[in-house]
């Protein structure tokens, strides 16, 4: 099956913040955790954000119905005081969504957390109700409240089992508990860049930038070598996650110079 994980906010939207830790931290480290584990059970597995992106949401429901995912997961943490986990699910949702968010929930509750139940809510979950296949939004526990912190941190591996596992009883297969070797990246052979990229920039270049955007998750849309907005934004994207990462790219402008390409090319 083809799984797209979307790990929820992410670049200068944190989502929720509390006690030092950011719920677009949390959201990337445990979705990253179970498309890992759902990759090594043989799943075709599209991990939305790997890295401090901003992507709209618009973008992602779009994303991941051109894809043809078979199943949608999204990953949060929740907030305002409340305790316990959910799982979410809009009034339209199939069959299998419920049955989905159900089974994540089960396995959340056999972690530890309290329940809060499958929620059905069509306020605020665009992607829920946007994209075309199965889906269900995963609120791990509140990032203001120390109980589920610390759950989330001393059952993370339990978690990301238990949700992994929750998964496959819908999408069929079982992951094994020891990951399956990564093959490592070819090394690249990095192309001279010979001009600056910039919006209106046509050629074989930016195509070449589009495309290793797209392999960064930059979301660079369409590889057609035509530098518009959408490779802008996405220039833009890459660059805000590197120099937040603490790298020396110069300047956040959505302009390719040689910084910014040669970070491409990792
Ligand atoms: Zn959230």
């Amino acid at each position: 099956m083809k799984i797209y994980i979307n790990p929820g906010h992410g670049g200068s939207d944190s989502g929720a913040a509390a006690f030092g830790r950011t719920e677009k931290a949390d959201n990337l480290r445990y979705a990253s955790a179970v498309a890992d584990k759902l990759k090594a059970a043989g799943h075709t597995v599209e991990l939305e954000r790997n890295a401090d992106y901003l992507i709209p949401v618009k973008d992602i429901a779009k994303n991941a119905n051109l894809w043809g995912a078979d199943l949608f997961i999204a990953f949060h943490r929740n907030a305002g005081g409340g305790e316990g986990v959910e799982c979410l699910i809009v009034s339209t949702a199939s069959e299998t969504s419920r049955n989905m968010a159900q089974a994540i929930q089960n396995a959340l509750l056999g972690v530890g957390f309290r329940d809060r139940g499958v929620k059905v809510q069509d306020r605020n979950t665009y992607v829920l109700s946007h994209t075309t296949m199965p889906a269900t939004t995963i609120e791990c526990g509140f990032i203001d409240n120390e109980n589920d912190n610390a759950l989330f941190d001393a059952k993370f591996n339990e978690i990301v089992q238990g949700i992994t596992d929750a998964i496959l009883s819908i999408a069929g297969g079982s992951a094994p508990s020891t990951p399956a070797p990564q093959p490592t990246a070819p090394a690249q052979d990095v192309p001279t860049l010979t001009r600056n990229l910039r919006n209106g920039s046509r050629g074989e270049d930016v195509r070449q930038a589009q495309a290793r955007l797209n392999r960064h998750k930059a979301n660079a849309g369409k590889e057609d070598g035509v530098f518009g907005s959408n490779t802008e934004a996405a220039v833009r994207r890459f660059q805000r996650a590197r120099k937040n990462e603490g790298r020396d790219i110069g300047k956040v402008d959505g302009v390719i110079g040689s910084k910014t390409w040669a970070i491409l090319w990792e």
